[in-house]
């Protein structure tokens, strides 16, 4: 399958706007080119200049740490925006559609909202994995792209892979594999069987495991075509320069991402086996996630009571296949042990209330 017969006709057509920095890429010269005030800023007096457009340093460094070449790692203004851009290059307003598995990551919603895209959902089964014959009987020549998170947000669990790998050999459109959580899970990454399906885009993010959600970067990667779209359809300068920066110290430091990513899931075994010896705790999800899904009688009464000490946990008892379940993001020790004590205070009185 050719991934350019797949975009939208006037998408395929566009020609790219030409920023100066893709004019004249060099470092040396006199710049006269881009209306940037000559003097600098006056705060640190080194922001005056357009940022390199493409990312290139990250990318190498990126290129490296995951072992794909640079010209297939898009990076956008958090994955948020790699999805919007994908959907804006598949799916033509008022007609075409994404087909979502639900419980997941509400953006992919809404963003296909926001495009004026349809939306077409097939439940996942109720241990969370994706239902294949009644995914595969959903398409219609209007399903354009199927989205599949793995770990899922918000259950947390990994799908199987060899389910992953059917859908994507078998969809007739663009599989996004969704990968926000895939360095606190056992699963590797689809990024090393990229090669193996054109159609495929896996989704990454700096905003978890390297916990820089602040700065606002996600990745994208994906064929060399499908890649050189979204290069040409983002905004010219996504990421700022002062983010560039913070990420290429991030990436110098790449060794340390273990040792951040052991922490957070010490913490989780923690708070899984705290929440699983609770007698107020009805189910704790298996997670592969920096979160923890758990089941419990009365969720939403749980959820205030801990908000009125100013522990805030997401409530996801109105999400399908998610009732009475909150969803809580891993803490520090001292967080997670206040959580755990809120929560036994706060679960004790309720369960004695409605006795
Ligand atoms: C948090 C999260 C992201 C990250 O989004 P950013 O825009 O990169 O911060 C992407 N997908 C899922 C499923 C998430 O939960």
């Amino acid at each position: 399958m050719e991934v350019t017969a797949l975009l939208r006709p006037h998408i395929a057509k566009l020609s790219p706007y030409s920023s100066a920095r893709d004019e004249y890429s060099g470092k040396e010269g006199i710049f006269l080119d881009a209306n940037e005030n000559p003097f600098g800023d006056w705060v640190d007096g080194k922001y005056h200049r357009y940022p390199d457009p493409y990312q290139q340093a990250i990318k190498e460094k990126l290129s490296a740490l995951k072992g794909i070449p640079a010209q297939r790692i898009f990076l956008g203004n958090g994955s948020d925006e790699a999805i919007d851009l994908l959907i804006r290059a598949f799916c033509e307003p008022n007609r075409d559609e994404v087909l979502l598995l639900p419980p997941t990551y509400g953006m992919y919603e809404v963003s296909a909202g926001i495009n004026a895209v349809g939306i077409r959902r097939v439940p996942l089964t109720s241990d969370f994995q994706p239902d294949v014959a009644a995914i595969q009987a959903a398409v219609r020549p209007e399903t354009k792209m199927l989205f599949l998170c793995s770990p899922n947000n918000p259950s947390g669990n990994k799908m199987e892979r060899s389910a992953l790998r059917q859908l994507i050999r078998e969809f007739p459109g663009i599989v996004v594999v969704d990968e926000a959580y895939i360095d606190f899970s056992d699963e590797p990454s689809f990024i090393t069987e990229l090669d193996d399906f054109p159609n495929l885009v896996v989704i990454q993010t700096f905003s978890k495991a390297w916990g820089l959600a602040n700065l606002r970067v996600g990745m994208a990667f994906s064929s060399e075509a499908l890649i050189r779209v979204l290069n040409l359809i983002k905004p010219p300068y996504n990421i700022s320069g002062l983010t560039q920066e913070k990420v290429l110290q991030a990436l110098e430091q790449a060794e340390q991402l273990d040792g951040h990513v052991k922490s957070l899931l010490a913490e989780r075994a923690f708070l899984e086996k705290a929440l699983e010896r609770s007698e107020f705790v009805e189910k704790v999800f298996p997670s592969h996630a920096n979160f923890i899904l758990c089941k419990l009688p009365h969720a939403r009464a749980v959820y205030e009571g801990l908000l009125k000490q100013f522990i805030i946990v997401r409530d996801r008892s109105k999400v399908l296949l998610c009732a009475d379940c909150l969803r809580i993001s891993v803490g520090t020790r001292e967080e997670n042990e206040a959580f755990l004590a809120a929560f036994e205070q706060v679960a004790g009185t309720l369960a004695a209330e409605k006795l």
